[in-house]
């Protein structure tokens, strides 16, 4: 194994991090100070492959020419208005991605948690004002096993203590089925549901995908109940697993799609709740809203996102690139690896408890250049660059097979 000591400049740099900035999480010890591409690079000059993709809001990788430009070339007229004026920019991008994602209106947001709490205002307010349920009685739907962020709200109907305990008292108005379990969300359904929601594949819980027929089933309860399918895609969506939306794969369009970190083209926070007119319609002025939710300099990053995904280009390099992942991680079964699920260029690998836990893997591939996070102890989730190179790939999955090793 590769030991490199860490130099002072690392060490000094943690240690006032340690001192003077909350502990909410609890970073490998490496400090980036540069990226390109699929690429960082720490204070010490050392290089290393970014297999995290700032959990999959890089998903264009580190300063894509095409985005950087159009940030400078917007921070150099305009970055902030409120929603109190128009700006020339909001317009556009929200034509862009409504016609991505085939519906009619966006309600543009900053953070993922603020696209699920505005896709929760908007559903209870559907729920009340065109299905008919009695004030204060709409109730939501949701998987165990969601990560859908971290407000009080959220976190209520989460089921990580690590995310939960503590931070009660929870809002009531959720109940939680098994993940995967079509006939658990039906039997849930009651007449004041006004939406089920879910992520068409766990990211968090460890890149969880559901059985196949899954999706459809939801779809075909959801419009028999007249209750609303939304999709968190923040992680999933936006090319990642070889479609714009990992709906695609079951050929499901949900009512409601939250989107957030890759829109941001990995330059700023920008999210979305994107539906069609008869849902997002509900929202009347001074009834939902964000200081920067909107803002020109979000505006014109997100658009330039939209144009690239337009393409496809990501989404085919995601879709190839993903299967050539599946069969290269497929051979480390039984050598350290106890089992791998790959959507497109995601993929959550668990570890054998015999060779190390996830943390400890994760630092180990550090060593050796490669950046990954581990989640739950035993699993270790990838998800490169969609720029990412296929020797590239193949270098990394070579140094995880030697960290396996010992
Ligand atoms: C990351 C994530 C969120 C929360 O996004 P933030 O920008 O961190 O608030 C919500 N849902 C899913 C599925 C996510 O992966």
């Amino acid at each position: 194994m590769t030991t490199t000591p860490l130099d002072t400049a690392t060490i000094a740099i943690i240690a006032s991090e340690e001192d003077h900035l909350a502990h909410n999480y609890h970073p490998l010890p490496v400090v980036i100070a540069r990226g390109e591409g699929s690429w960082v690079t720490d204070v010490e000059g050392k290089r290393y492959l970014d297999l995290l993709s700032a959990y999959s809001a890089l998903n264009f990788g580190h300063l894509h020419p095409a985005i950087v430009s159009v940030a400078q070339e917007q921070l150099g007229r305009l970055t902030l208005t409120s929603r109190a004026y128009h700006n020339d920019q909001l317009g556009v991008f929200a034509d862009s991605l409504a016609r991505l994602c085939g519906k009619d209106m966006v309600l543009p947001m900053n953070t993922g948690a603020e696209a699920v709490e505005t896709g929760i205002k908007v559903a209870r307010a559907w729920a009340y004002r065109v299905k008919g349920v009695p004030a204060g009685r709409a109730g939501i739907i949701v998987a165990d096993g969601n990560f859908h962020g971290r407000t009080t709200t959220i976190v209520g109907f989460s089921d990580d203590p690590s995310a939960r305990d503590d931070f009660g008292p929870y809002a009531p108005g959720f109940v939680s089925v098994p993940f995967g379990d079509a006939a658990a969300i039906e039997a849930a359904i009651d007449e004041n549901t006004a939406a089920v929601l879910i992520e068409p594949i766990q990211g968090e819980a460890g890149i969880i995908v559901p059985p196949e027929g899954y999706l459809r089933a939801v779809r075909e309860i959801c419009t028999r109940h007249r209750v609303l399918f939304i999709a968190d895609e923040i992680q999933s969506g936006l090319g990642r697993v070889g479609y714009t939306f990992a709906c695609e794969r079951e050929e499901v369009v949900p009512d409601v799609y939250l989107l957030g970190k890759a829109l941001g083209g990995g330059i700023l926070p920008v999210s979305a709740v994107v539906a069609d007119r008869d849902v997002l319609g509900v929202i009347q002025p001074g009834e939902h809203g964000s200081t920067f939710g909107g803002n020109p300099l979000g505006a014109a990053v997100a658009h330039r996102v939209v144009e690239m995904l337009a393409t496809g280009e990501f989404q085919r390099r995601a879709l190839a690139l993903g299967e050539h992942l599946e069969a290269k991680l497929d051979g480390l079964i039984g050598h350290g690896v106890t089992a791998v699920r790959v959507a497109g260029l995601w993929a959550g690998i668990d570890i054998d408890p015999a060779v190390g836990t996830g943390r400890e893997i994760a630092e180990q591939l550090l060593r050796r250049g490669v950046l990954v996070k581990d989640t739950h102890g035993q699993t270790i989730r990838i998800a490169p660059p969609l720029v990412i190179r296929a020797t590239e790939l193949d270098w990394a999955i070579e140094q995880l097979r030697l960290v396996l090793q010992g």
